[in-house]
């Protein structure tokens, strides 16, 4: 119950791909209290605890306020003519190439929309790429190779519903930590359900576990091409299903056998003792329902690609898939990376899960859009968006929401980079963070309490975020601010949108436009619905197509996929060792990843001591035998140098952490602490097919100071 004063919105949590519904009770412009909103399919009233301290992290402090040009605080007329100005001029004298837009899996459906829109169908440049690059770009590249389309099969409840729960790459129980609540509750309902934790480190996820692997770091490959391996050689392939529903198995196959035909040679690959990985390759062949959840290890590598298709190709092979409780399942990190990459908020996407390969598709974006000047081919993914930053070639950036002076690989090199653009605009909800320090232009966005959309989490279900605060200071919401530079560049058709019920309804059409079924994305029974019906939209799962009965939970049910052949696509993969190897000066292979309290580069839960209670420090995790070799006891200050940049943290030592390697989180940032960040460290390898950057090996040296 509420008092009169007091009002509940429904609303999602901002942070991690799960997509929690939240009750935020706000009273006089306050948000006082949250709870889980038992009503949504995601955690059905369940929150984390960074879900549970929002309302501890939503007040003004260190909020950015006012538009700023070159520190000092202007209109927002003044702020949209120089930002307009400025890329229209770059526009004129160098092309429509020169500029660029970054933006993030933060950001909301629509303001990303209309992000896209600009860049790919106005100025006419696919130089629009974003943070979820970082994220899960590998596992949109194995999905569209291995369906013909970047689907996720499956749905939470198949983690519950099967009886082999594979996680690899992935540590559930800090990263996506209500999935892991949902697992643990399965698991105790069902002690009979085997769960099998594949991870170099012995993480809080292996507490439930039946069986750890703690792989050597980067060899997921090989045991994914090794139990392919041995399903064929164990009577254990689904011939039927591989014969009428896929295609390329004997090819896979063969490659596969190339370096892990057996048992003993996939087991010394991978750092394993032969009989625990014999019990997985027995549970996947015996056990019907298997469902394989990976996460960032897998796809935060220099082969996260064939990584992903590697696991897939095992499920294909044995038909677990499109089954409740059988599915290779790809979770994403962010609230909104689904959502972005439904608008085609990637550099290698057109709209609406549409991509360049296909002219059909441009000229039906273009016709839609009336696109003056629509962009023909795919533009600079991240990592290659920034090198031509610091090349000159790209010459003004925006970014939005996000801070990639701490979060891309080679950090300092991004950071250098931004330095030498000549215009970087940087749109933001904080005032100081390490981007925001490069800008020549600051925009004062709002917050997550203060934004109001949609957003798409990790299993296809679209819900609403609302804004229930008033926007802090002179803050906008990131569509309008979009909206108002395209309006200044003079591109006043197409961006008079006056409500973000209206964007998402040019979104929903789009997705149906000459559709007729020929396409997987299509939202088009959510493209007339009144901003009322809008406003109160339930969580609802894509593809939700208009007058269709058939049902969204699960994909492929009927063993038909999105290839021209309607058969999904094995693909032969050779795995292949990390590009950077460790030497005498750097022995140690380094490893990163979230820790449970905080949220990437803790602008928002860096705000809450509640959370900084678990882990209020930088720390590097050491084995017991490394800490030994180097005389290094707990909470010494130790110095982590690659061959790139040097860090500084404190030493935890850890019976978990395998010897030979350690672990560092993501979220410290310089306005934290100093040499905190950890990216800084990494080189900037990628995976050739997706631009995924590693953010799982790199080698270092480890001293104490
Ligand atoms: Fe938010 Fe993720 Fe926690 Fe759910 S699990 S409350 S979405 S951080």
């Amino acid at each position: 119950a509420t008092s009169p004063d007091t009002c509940q919105v429904k609303t999602t949590c901002p942070y991690c791909g799960v997509g929690c519904g939240v009750n935020a009770r706000v009273s006089e412009n306050r948000l006082i209290a949250v709870s889980g909103d038992k009503a949504h399919p995601a955690n059905q009233g369940r929150l984390c605890v960074k879900g549970s301290a929002l309302h501890e992290t939503s007040g003004l402090e260190g909020r950015l306020l006012a538009p700023q040009i070159e520190g000092e605080t202007v209109s927002w007329d003044k702020a949209f003519n120089h930002v307009a100005q400025g890329f229209s001029e770059t526009i004129k004298k160098y092309g429509p190439d020169s500029v660029a837009l970054y933006l993030s899996g933060q950001i909301l459906t629509e303001d990303y929309y209309v992000a896209n829109k600009l860049m790919k169908g106005f100025i006419g440049s696919a130089n629009v790429d974003t943070n979820s690059r970082l994220c899960m770009s590998s596992a949109v590249a194995a999905h569209k190779r291995a369906f013909g389309a970047d689907l996720v099969p499956g749905c939470y409840e198949d983690l519950e519903l099967t009886d082999l729960l594979i996680l690899v790459g992935s540590n559930t129980a800090w990263a996506h930590p209500v999935i892991y609540q949902r697992i643990v509750a399965a698991k105790k309902a069902r002690p009979e359900m085997k769960v099998v934790v594949i991870d170099p480190r012995r993480t809080a996820t292996c507490d439930i576990a039946d069986l750890h692997l703690p792989l050597k770091p980067g060899s997921d490959g090989y045991l994914f091409t090794g139990l392919l391996s041995h399903l064929a050689d164990n009577n254990a392939l689904d011939n039927s299903y591989i014969n009428d529903h896929t295609e390329g198995f004997e090819d896979a196959l063969q490659a596969a056998r190339t370096l892990t035909a057996d048992l003993t040679q996939t087991a010394e690959l991978c750092g394993l003792d032969k009989p625990d990985l014999k019990q997985l390759y027995q549970w996947f062949s015996q056990i019907d329902k298997v469902v394989t959840l990976f996460s960032q290890g897998i796809n935060q590598s220099s082969s996260g690609v064939d990584k992903g298709n590697a696991i897939i190709n095992c499920h294909l092979a044995t038909a677990k898939i499109g089954k409740p409780g059988a599915t290779p399942f790809s979770i994403t990190g962010q609230p909104n990376a689904m959502g972005g990459r439904e608008v085609g908020g990637l550099a290698n996407q057109l709209a609406a899960h549409m991509d360049f390969s296909n002219p059909e598709n441009i000229e039906l974006v273009e016709t839609f859009w009336q696109a003056p000047n629509i962009a023909r081919k795919e533009g600079l993914k991240a990592v290659d968006m920034f090198q031509a930053i610091h090349d000159g070639k790209i010459k003004a950036i925006w970014i939005i929401g996000t801070n990639p002076v701490v979060s891309m690989p080679n950090a300092d090199f991004i950071r250098e980079a931004l330095q030498r653009c000549e215009l970087v605009v940087v749109s933001d909800c904080m005032e100081k963070t390490d981007t925001t320090a490069c800008a020549d232009v600051l925009l004062p966005a709002t917050g997550w309490a203060e934004k109001d959309g949609t957003v798409t989490n990790s299993e296809r279900v679209i819900s609403r975020q609302k804004g229930f605060l008033e926007p802090a200071g002179q803050s906008l919401h990131d569509w309008q601010i979009i909206c108002s530079v395209a309006q200044t560049m003079g591109f006043e058709e197409g961006f008079r949108f006056n409500s973000p019920a209206e964007i998402f309804a040019e979104h929903a059409e789009l997705s149906g436009f000459r559709n007729s079924g020929k396409r997987f994305f299509d939202i088009s029974s959510l493209a007339t619905l009144s901003e009322n019906e809008y406003h109160n939209m339930k969580p609802v799962r894509w593809p939700a197509i208009k007058d269709s009965k058939t049902d969204s939970t699960r994909l492929f049910v009927n063993g038909r996929f999105n290839t021209p052949s309607g058969r999904a696509r094995m693909i032969p993969v050779t795995p292949a060792a990390p590009i950077s190897q460790v030497s005498e000066t750097y022995p140690l292979v380094l490893n990163t990843g979230r820790i449970r309290d905080q949220w990437h580069t803790m602008t928002r839960t860096g705000k809450a001591s509640r959370l900084l209670n678990h882990i209020d420090q930088p720390y590097v995790e050491i084995s017991l035998h490394d800490a030994a070799d180097k005389g290094i006891v707990e909470q010494d200050l130790v110095e982590i140098q690659s061959a790139i940049s040097r860090c500084l943290a404190r030493a935890k030592i850890t019976a978990g952490q395998p010897a030979g390697s350690v672990f560092m989180p993501i979220h410290w940032t310089d306005q934290f602490a100093s040499l905190a960040r950890v990216d800084s460290l990494f080189a900037s390898i990628k995976d050739p097919i997706s631009g995924q950057p590693e953010a799982k090996h790199c080698p270092v040296s480890i001293n104490k100071l």
